[in-house]
């Protein structure tokens, strides 16, 4: 679960940020993930451990259609429970 809304927000942002920027192409996006909590489906908040394939697959799926449907994700796992952009690639 953790995962597809973590691909939801990952691409949110990076879609902001390539706006901010003024970017018309993304190449390559660079993120960090550690044990990301949330809340949802009615439940408190808390961690889960996202696995990269899921999160990958996400990804792809949410940034179809959108200016970073080519783009390459690289998802490093990190300890700790934030997720963070460290790269961002673009033109
Ligand atoms: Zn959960």
């Amino acid at each position: 679960m953790h995962d597809f809304l973590l691909a939801k927000e990952i691409v949110g942002e990076v879609l902001a940020v390539a706006k901010e920027r003024g970017l018309s192409k993304v190449e390559k996006v660079s993120v960090e993930i550690g044990l990301i909590a949330m809340a949802h489906d009615g439940h408190e908040e808390h961690t889960e451990d996202i696995s990269v394939e899921n999160l990958q697959f996400g990804i792809s799926a949410i940034a179809k259609g959108t200016l970073l449907e080519k783009t390459v994700f690289e998802i490093k796992k990190v300890t700790g429970d934030h997720w963070r952009l460290t790269e961002l690639e673009g033109s």
